[in-house]
């Protein structure tokens, strides 16, 4: 797959040999977590976004084994934080692993439950926040990263692609429908201006989105 030769060429040439995102995702494959993480490149870009916004505070929602959340907090040590939002104690607790191995357990704080109720519970602002779990609450989580975010903040969501399939209106796949619901909440939410970017690579054809607050 040519998508995936480009991704290995950027990679190879851009990031550096990284032992401890190596382990978090051998330590993921051998727990059974599914390889649904962001690519090396989408965790770097993450990375670069955070420090270019200066970021302090980082909220993600979707942990999964913590790869995504290790690139976002090491944008942010030593003084900053990041609150990362996870449904599955199994995942919370590979996630929580991988980030001490990584030497960031005192930067991140893993919140187990569903993620609208953490969500609810806390308190902003946050400058980035990267919306990437179950694809049908996309527009709750949407609405809550606006609510947590500071004027000037920055909030990603993943999968608003979903190879393609996102254009399909008489779609009943649940994904598809949460991420219309969210395209649809984005388009009319006056407070951010907001842009899509499909994107290819080891992770086949999908997009982020990006919203900044105004
Ligand atoms: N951001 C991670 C990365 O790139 O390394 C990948 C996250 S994975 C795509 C989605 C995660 O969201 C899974 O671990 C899943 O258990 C979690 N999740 C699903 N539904 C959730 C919910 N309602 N609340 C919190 N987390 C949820």
């Amino acid at each position: 797959m040519t998508w995936r030769d480009v991704d290995d060429y950027y990679t190879g040439l851009l990031l550096d040999e990284d032992p401890a995102l190596d382990a978090a995702l051998e330590a993921n494959a051998e727990a059974g977590l599914p390889a649904i993480d962001v690519s090396p490149a989408q965790g770097k870009m993450l990375h670069l976004l955070a420090r270019a916004i200066g970021a302090r505070r980082i909220l993600e929602v979707g942990t999964l084994g913590g790869y995504s959340t290790i690139w976002l907090a090491r944008a942010v040590q030593p003084e900053g934080s990041v609150v990362t939002c996870e449904i599955d104690p199994h995942h919370a607790r590979v996630a929580a692993a991988n980030i001490a191995r990584a030497g960031l357990a005192d930067t991140v704080d893993v919140r187990v439950g569903p993620a609208v109720d953490t969500l609810a519970g806390l308190t902003g602002p946050f400058d980035l926040a990267f919306v990437d779990a179950d694809k049908a609450s996309n527009a709750e989580y949407f609405a809550h990263a606006l609510r947590l975010s500071r004027p000037g903040g920055v909030i990603v969501v993943d999968n608003v692609v979903r190879g393609g399939r996102v254009v399909e209106e008489a779609s009943t796949d649940a994904a598809v429908v949460g991420t219309r619901r969210f395209a649809r909440a984005l388009a009319a939410e006056e407070r951010v201006d907001a842009t899509v970017i499909q994107t290819v690579g080891s992770k086949g054809h999908d997009g982020f989105a990006l919203a900044v607050v105004r």
